[in-house]
This record gives structure tokens, sequence and C-alpha cells, in this order.
């Protein structure tokens, strides 16, 4: 089995359904955080890979101090185009014969403290999609935060990528931008629950009803 050739079909195929970014990294003591769900069928599965679905820059301009309509629309359409990447990764290696459990791109488990299955962003960090950024998002090279994430796990080995070796650096433009003072000049201050209450009250503002802010995503457009 070309597996070499399997990883570059893979990509090119998420590529096409509008990925930006593609990367693979082994678990190893990652399965550890894992939400007990997961947790027992991941030990068969050594092999993550992660899948970044860019935001539209266009869509992140209209933010100006809350979450809008228009960002809403495109967060769901995101997450639905990630889960379907993802969707189509786990069939594909199913297809090979292969075990792979596609994780769902946004899905909080619980609110207080906030946890999903397994956090995308550790995943993405180390199979070298980019960093983690001071608002305690993934932070890409091209697209800065304005990316979003999925996560495949499969007993296929495919070779892992290497973590970069960038960081935020001299860069602090999302501390100003986040109206909950959630965000630190040193990342590992990062305020979660401060996050998490603003995002809560961005839920109750009429016609939004979703966890969502945007806001230091908007202050972090990378290079494009
Ligand atoms: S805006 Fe600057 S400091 Fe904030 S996450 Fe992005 S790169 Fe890091
Ligand atoms: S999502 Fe909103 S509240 Fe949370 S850190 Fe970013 S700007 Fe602040």
């Amino acid at each position: 089995m070309d597996l070499a050739k399997i990883k570059t079909d893979l990509k090119e195929r998420a590529i096409a359904m509008g990925a930006g970014k593609v990367g693979v990294c082994r678990l190893d003591d990652l399965r550890d955080s894992f939400h007990f769900e997961i947790k027992q069928s991941a030990k068969r599965l050594n092999t993550a890979i992660s899948v970044g679905v860019p935001l539209a820059a266009g869509v992140m301009e209209t933010l100006i101090d809350r979450p809008n309509m228009i960002y809403k629309a495109h967060y769901q359409q995101v997450n639905h185009i990630l889960n379907d990447i993802a969707f189509m990764i786990a069939s594909e290696i199913n297809r090979l014969g292969f075990d792979a459990i596609p994780i769902p791109a946004s899905q909080i488990l619980k609110w207080q403290p906030m946890r999903a299955h397994m956090s995308h962003r550790e995943i993405a960090c180390k199979a070298g999609l980019g960093w983690w950024g001071r608002n305690n998002l993934l932070i890409t090279e091209e697209y800065g935060a304005q990316i979003r994430l999925v996560t495949v796990l499969t007993e296929l080995e495919l070779e892992p990528d290497h973590p970069t070796v960038q960081d935020c650096g001299e860069c602090y433009a999302c501390i100003d931008a986040c109206p909950a003072g959630a965000i630190a000049r040193d990342k590992t201050n990062f305020n979660l629950d401060a996050c998490a209450a603003q995002v809560n009250e961005f839920a109750h503002l009429k016609h939004i009803g979703q966890h969502i802010c945007g806001l230091c995503v908007k202050a972090c457009p990378g290079t494009r």
C-alpha cells in the first residue's frame, strides 16, 4: 500500500472541497485529554489528520463590535464543509479497509468548564498547520486565526508532518480587539472563563443564538 500517495490524494481531495491546510500527526499522549466517548476507540488509532478551512476575509471585515448574521451563517457553513471533508476522509480510509473516526468541527459537550471531544487546535499544532496564538486559537501564517478546524483519527499510519517553530512574535493585535479582556501578552494567561462569558452574552443577542464572537479572529488576518 502506497501511504504517501494515499496522503497526497486525501489532501488534494480536501483542498478541492475548500480546505486551506492539511497535516498529519501521531496522537501519542494527546489521547490522554480525549473525552471518554472516544478515549477507548482512540487507543487503536495512532494517527490524526488535521484539516483547516479558511474563513472568507470579506465576511470577517463586516464584524464591528459583535457577531452579526452574515458571520453566523458563514461560521455554520464552514462547519458543514469541515464535517463533510472529515466524512469524506474517514469514508475513503474505511474503503481502504482501515478504521477512522471523524470528530465534529464545533461540538461543545459541556460549557463549565468548556470541553469538546478533543482539542482540534492541539492536533493542528502538532500536525504543522500553525501555532497556538495569544487568543487561544490555532494561528496559521497565511490565514492567521481566520481558519476553522476538523480532525479525523485513524489507524492508517500516514507520514507525520512537523510542527512549526513560528509564534505570535511581536504581534499583539488581538489584545485590544477582545471586549472581555481575555487575551494577555503571555498566551498561558488567556482567560477562558472571561471569553466563555462574553461568547455566552453574544449568544443571547437577537438573531445570533449561537456561541460565537469573531472579534479576535478578525484582528488576526494572516498574510493572505
Ligand atoms: S493577532 Fe497577533 S498576537 Fe493575536 S493571535 Fe494573531 S498573531 Fe497572535
Ligand atoms: S472569542 Fe471574543 S471574547 Fe473570546 S477571546 Fe476572542 S475576542 Fe475575546
